[in-house]
């Protein structure tokens, strides 16, 4: 302080007045007039400096001197050694400063920076200052102030982070200066919105609000700006960039002068959607199954999603549990015991949990574990392990219902990295083991999305095919013959479908796609017109009488009350009778449906159409109902035929079907005759009729027609 006072007490002669600088007696460091020393060692409660660029010299004031930690009350060769004392964050804002005064002149100059103590303190100051720059532009002086804002910056620094903090945006409009301000907030919102304005405070958010609703917004700011009101709520939309729409309530306060004039409005926006979409989130969340009292879906997807993101779970699963034809047992035993079974199941399962495994029930008929650190090793054997559990009946009263699950896994991170990723590789497994007749679980693998990737894509190219005219498919033709003779009796008509990739497509994958796309009663009807249509066109030209098509009907077909009639319609549609008719419908399907399907295959038989059972000792294949059922002709599959020549069961079997038929005045095919030999061999057992490769494959109309009937049609009974 010593050295301080007998520096600012030495004279000084200014730049200003033109007069040489004197030298300090001390050293070489020139002094600051006395003017000067008395302004900035007096008075001044804030830091006060002087720079003389000439010199490179910045006295500084006492409060400065201590602020700043120095021992001395200048700074030497400021020009360089100030940037130890600028936060390094803010070295462009002083750049910016001291450039500005250089290039302007006498005019003053307000900048807000840090500096840094020599501890390494931090603390703000507001930078006020004068320069004065020589005519000759070499240098100049400059004199200003240093106010300390540390405690209003901290404190707007807080207020701002409380603003962002708060999903609420916040707004102030300043009704004398026109001036609107709004929280950065507003641009998660509405990106191009500016957010400090000059005008009107409605013009400011107008071009965003729904038409419809500005009215009403008007209304109530113009009622605060009246001064009728001091707060005001309204609620109105915000036409969003991306078209969509969200709403908003406004709440707002306005703040008058001693006149009531209103000076300034302050409010908040809130965005309605959001905190609708957060209430329903909550209440999913809170929804327990009213069966089993376990939460559902909603929450499920929600635990994911927080499992997912704490950084100590490195692996888990989630393991789907779906149960094997629920509907039946609630159609067999009703729904009352149909609700004791999944209460009985979901307590099965929760005996059953791993350790940390969560229980959902997120449909009707399935559940779902949340596993957090499962392995894959541990999701395949509990997966196993539970199968075998099911093996034990769930007790309900005193009866025993027996159950099974088809599961499904996929496993986090492996098989997805969110909740709707993972539940839906889940489900895309869970969908294939269904309809899988051994595999009752799985761990998702790629290729399951991508093998319904492609069954999506051909049911595409399927359906579009279809509604296109039914551009592409055709029915191809394979004879039968008398087993005898060996003589052309007739053709079987089957499917097939010529993709846009000119691939010829088998039946079997083309109605699994028409089942699942809902179009396969127009199908049936269209191959049902064909196939009779194709006979009378054959048979007008000419071809034997008894010629026989057959035609593959499905048990759904039968199921249709009217569908007898239908067929009868198209008989009469083309004049052909029904005894060149023969409808196939596989045991298995029959057998399952006999019941719905006895009216209609009554009627058919009736009317004079015959009806086969075809691949008949894959099913069921009882004798008993072969008496009762309108059935007359046994088309034995040709699985039983492959190795007939070795195998004594397959060769007793169709010698046994062949026998019981015939009691019963049922003739016999036997299918997929490929070798001579086996024709040989079981032309000897009697069957009726034989169809097979080796007779002929199936073949376009054309083909089929060049084949069989090249010597023209009336040739008989063509030899095969
Ligand atoms: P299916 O009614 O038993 O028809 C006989 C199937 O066995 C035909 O297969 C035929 O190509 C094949 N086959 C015939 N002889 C031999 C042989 O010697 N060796 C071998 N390996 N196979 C032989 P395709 O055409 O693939 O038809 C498969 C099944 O699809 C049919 O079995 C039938 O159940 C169904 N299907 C075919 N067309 C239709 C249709 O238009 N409507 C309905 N509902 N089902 C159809
Ligand atoms: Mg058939
Ligand atoms: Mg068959």
């Amino acid at each position: 302080m010593e050295e301080n006072l007998t520096l600012h007490e030495a004279s000084f002669v200014s730049r200003i007045d033109g007069d040489e600088i004197p030298v300090h007696p001390d050293s070489i460091i020139p002094s600051p007039n006395h003017l000067l020393s008395q302004f900035l060692e007096d008075g001044l409660c804030e830091y006060a400096f002087y720079y003389d660029s000439n010199k490179d010299i910045c006295y500084v004031n006492s409060n400065l001197m201590s602020a700043l930690g120095i021992a001395k009350p200048y700074i030497e060769k400021p020009a360089t050694g100030i940037y130890e004392f600028i936060h390094p964050d803010d070295v462009r804002i002083f750049d910016q400063a001291f450039a500005w005064v250089k290039n302007k002149d006498r005019e003053s100059l307000r900048r807000d920076f840090r500096l840094l103590t020599e501890k390494g303190k931090v603390f703000w100051v507001q930078f006020a200052g004068i320069s004065e720059i020589h005519i000759e532009g070499s240098g100049g002086n400059l004199v200003g102030h240093l106010i300390d804002i540390t405690h209003r910056v901290r404190w707007e620094i807080q207020h701002k982070n409380i603003i962002d903090g708060s999903s609420a945006i916040v707004f102030f409009a300043d009704l004398k200066t026109h001036e609107t301000r709004y929280s950065e907030n507003l641009r998660q919102l509405l990106p191009d919105a500016k957010l400090e304005f000059e005008g009107d405070l409605l013009a400011s958010i107008f071009p965003f609000v729904v038409f419809e609703d500005r009215q009403r917004l008007r209304d109530s700011v113009e009622q605060m700006i009246e001064g009728k009101t001091g707060k005001y709520s309204t609620e109105f939309r915000l036409q969003r960039p991306d078209g969509s729409r969200v709403w908003i309530s406004c709440r707002c306060k306005s703040f008058f002068d001693a006149s009531r004039q209103a000076k300034m409005i302050a409010g908040n926006l809130f965005n309605l959607s959001e905190m609708n979409q957060i209430r329903e989130n909550v209440d999913k969340s809170c929804i327990l199954h009213e069966i089993t009292e376990l939460p559902g879906r909603g929450r499920l997807l929600l635990d994911i999603e927080k499992m997912i993101h704490n950084r100590y779970v490195m692996s888990a699963a989630i393991v789907l549990l779906d149960i094997k034809g629920f509907h039946t047992y609630n159609d067999r035993f009703g729904r009352k015991t149909g609700d004791e079974l999944l209460k009985g199941l979901s307590q099965m399962l929760s005996d059953r949990l791993p350790a940390e495994g969560i229980l959902f029930h997120i449909h009707i008929d399935s559940f779902c574990i949340l596993w957090p650190h499962a392995t894959r090793l541990q999701v395949q054997s509990f997966m196993e392990f539970l199968q075998q559990e099911t093996a034990n009946p769930v007790m309900i009263g005193q009866d025993a219902i027996y159950t099974s699950f088809s599961m499904s896994a996929a496993l986090f991170p492996s098989c997805g990295s969110s909740a709707d990723e993972l539940l839906a590789n889940a489900e895309i497994t869970l969908h294939k083991i269904k309809k899988e007749k051994w595999t009752k679980h799985a761990i998702y693998v790629p290729s399951d999305k991508r093998e319904l990737k492609e069954k999506l894509d051909f049911e595409f190219q399927l359906t579009k095919a279809l509604r296109n005219k039914r551009e592409g498919f055709q029915m191809y033709y394979q004879p039968l013959v008398d087993a005898a003779s060996g003589s052309l009796i007739g053709a079987e008509a089957l499917l097939r479908w010529l993709s846009h990739e000119n691939e010829i497509i088998k039946p079997e994958k083309i109605i699994a796609g028409l089942e699942a796309t809902g179009y396969m009663d127009d199908m049936s009807e269209w191959v049902l017109e064909q196939g009779i249509r194709q006979c009378s066109e054959w048979l007008d030209a000419g071809v034997d009488p008894q010629f026989l098509i057959h035609i593959n009907i499905t048990a759904e077909d039968l199921m249709r009350p009217t569908y007898s009639e239908s067929v009868f319609r198209m008989l009469k549609k083309y004049s052909m009778s029904p005894d060149n008719l023969i409808l196939e419908i596989t045991e298995t399907s029959l057998m399952r449906n006999i019941s719905i399907c006895r009216q209609n295959l009554i009627r058919l038989r009736n009317g004079g159409v015959k009806i086969a059972l075809d691949d008949f000792g894959t099913g069921y294949s009882s004798l008993n109902y072969l008496r009762e059922l309108p059935v007359n002709v046994i088309k034995i599959d040709r699985a039983f035929i492959e190795d007939i020549q070795r195998d004594r069961f397959n060769h007793s079997f169709i010698s046994a079907i062949i026998l019981l038929a015939h009691s019963i005045s049922r003739s016999v095919c036997i299918e997929g005759i490929e070798e001579i030999g086996q024709a040989d061999f079981i032309r000897d057992l009697k069957a009726d009729s034989f169809q097979g490769f080796y007779f002929g494959k199936p073949v376009s109309t054309s083909v089929f027609e060049s084949k069989y009937f090249k010597n023209g049609y009336k040739q008989g009974r063509p030899s095969i």
